[in-house]
């Protein structure tokens, strides 16, 4: 999952001098984590989407602050490095991704072990 973060990190930031916020991983125990059912593994992962104002807040994909050209592009760049096994966002207009209760503000990313 680092090792994912950092690569995508480093060749997001090659096109595009906005930060993008990484959430919940899991605990280092695997244990329960407040509401999620998953994040256990280490495997999966929230991100927020991109904003066009590239404020480090939160946006929700039907907000006029969001950027769905640069969600688009970042979920593209983790289906390239990594092997995604899916990827959970409401905003439908971004290929590959399925809606999932709650995914109106981050997506969602789960790597295969
Ligand atoms: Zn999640």
């Amino acid at each position: 999952m680092m090792m994912t973060l950092l690569y995508v990190e480093r060749e997001w930031q090659a096109s595009d001098t906005r930060k993008f916020g990484i959430g919940n991983i899991s605990l280092a125990n695997g244990t329960a984590y407040g509401e999620h059912s998953t994040h256990k593994s280490g495997l999966e992962v929230d991100i927020r989407p991109l904003r066009k104002d590239g404020l480090p807040i939160p946006v929700y994909w039907y907000n006029k602050e969001y950027d769905q050209a640069a969600t688009a592009k970042l979920i593209a760049l983790f289906r390239a490095h990594a092997s995604v096994r899916r990827v959970l966002f409401d905003d439908t207009g971004i290929p590959f991704v399925t809606p999932f209760k709650h995914h109106d503000h981050h997506f969602h990313l789960e790597l295969r072990a």
